[in-house]
């Protein structure tokens, strides 16, 4: 049994690992300040002897004696990351800091949540790890982005300079239950607009691709990363390779869910990447890891999850 800190514990991804770490019988610690996430999506972890959320916003220091961190704490939709940009920097920069910092201290491994954002708009397509970016440094989505790409640069530092056990993992565009209602990601969007019986909004004109990754294989891979030999430090990509347009997406949500939504054209908002696809090649090999779900399975289990909330 470990001792593991979740930094964002408290948000859509952090809870479905702090459930895995805890029915795992690892002792979790989720440390959160419920700006994307809520108790709500811990409730049923509250209670357990070996669960405690704890609410703190990574820009501060934290001390804990750990085994283990996964660092999460971070907006991740486009929406929540835009609306406090300069507080978005400061969580993804000063949180890893913080918590590198405590690695160091405690000789934990720490598990850095990076994302396929630090490829920016990118030029080279499906995106390997070695590949650098093409990232505006003055944008809407900077803030995300350049905060995302520091944190990476602090984590190998640490690793160069002070020998700490890094993990990078740059996570593809991941959905499932326990997204806000209100989290403005695509799927969830459409998903909730369906059920509405709203249209549904595609920016620009849903001729730009993503590769959608259900949660649950997502956890599976960073258990898995968290696991590798000290030698292992990634970055390593995490995600599914299926690539779809954002009006294939739309249609399929529509043919699942049925009902009068049609589709209507929004302005794109700047800097949206046209096209990204991972390139899952290094978690295949160090890993043995390759998602099972497929886009029509995981929008099944996502679509009942927001049936029940939408209807309420
Ligand atoms: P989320 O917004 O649901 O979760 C983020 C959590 O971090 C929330 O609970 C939020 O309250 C918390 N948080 C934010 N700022 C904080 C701060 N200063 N101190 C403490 N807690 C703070 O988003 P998510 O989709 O669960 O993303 C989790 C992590 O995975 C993020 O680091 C994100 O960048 C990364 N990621 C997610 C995706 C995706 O598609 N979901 C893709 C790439 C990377
Ligand atoms: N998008 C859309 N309609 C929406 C929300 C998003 O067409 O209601 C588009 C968005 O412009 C982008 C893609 O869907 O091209 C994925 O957006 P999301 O915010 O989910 O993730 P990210 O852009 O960070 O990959």
């Amino acid at each position: 049994m470990k001792r593991i800190l979740v930094t964002g514990g408290a948000g859509f991804i952090g809870s479905h690992l702090c459930e895995r770490l805890v029915n795992d019988g690892h002792d979790v610690i989720c440390l959160d300040n419920f700006y994307s996430g809520s108790k709500e999506n811990v409730w049923h972890l509250i209670g357990k002897p070996n669960f405690e959320l704890v609410r703190h916003d990574v820009i501060n220091p934290y001390w804990a004696e750990v085994d283990e961190i996964y660092n999460l704490a971070c907006p991740a939709s486009p929406i929540y990351y835009q609306n406090d940009p300069i507080q978005t920097t400061k969580t993804s920069v000063f949180g890893a800091y913080h918590m590198l910092g405590l690695a160091r201290r405690t000789k934990a491994k720490i598990l850095q949540s990076s994302t396929s954002e630090v490829y920016g708009d990118p030029n080279i397509h499906p995106q390997p790890e070695s590949y650098w970016g093409n990232v505006n440094p003055i944008g809407l989505r900077s803030c995300y982005d350049e905060g995302k790409r520091c944190a990476e640069t602090l984590f190998f530092d640490y690793h160069r300079l002070h020998k700490v056990r890094v993990k990078v993992i740059r996570i593809f565009n991941t959905y499932g239950p326990r997204m806000a209602i209100s989290d403005g990601r695509v799927v969830s969007n459409f998903v909730v607009q369906a059920l509405r019986g709203e249209d549904l909004t595609i920016y620009g004109n849903g001729q730009q691709t993503r590769s959608f990754q259900y949660v649950s294989d997502l956890i599976e891979g960073m258990i898995r990363t968290m696991a590798t030999g000290d030698d292992f430090t990634g970055p390593v990509n995490l995600g599914n390779p299926g690539e779809f347009t954002m009006l294939e997406l739309a249609e399929k949500v529509i043919q699942k869910i049925g009902g009068k939504s049609k589709i209507v054209f929004r302005p794109l908002p700047s800097d949206d990447p046209k096209m990204r696809r991972p390139d899952i090649t290094l978690a295949k090999r160090e890993l043995g890891w390759e998602p099972k779900v497929s886009l029509d399975e995981g929008l099944d289990h996502i679509i009942a999850y927001f049936r029940q909330k939408v209807l309420i």
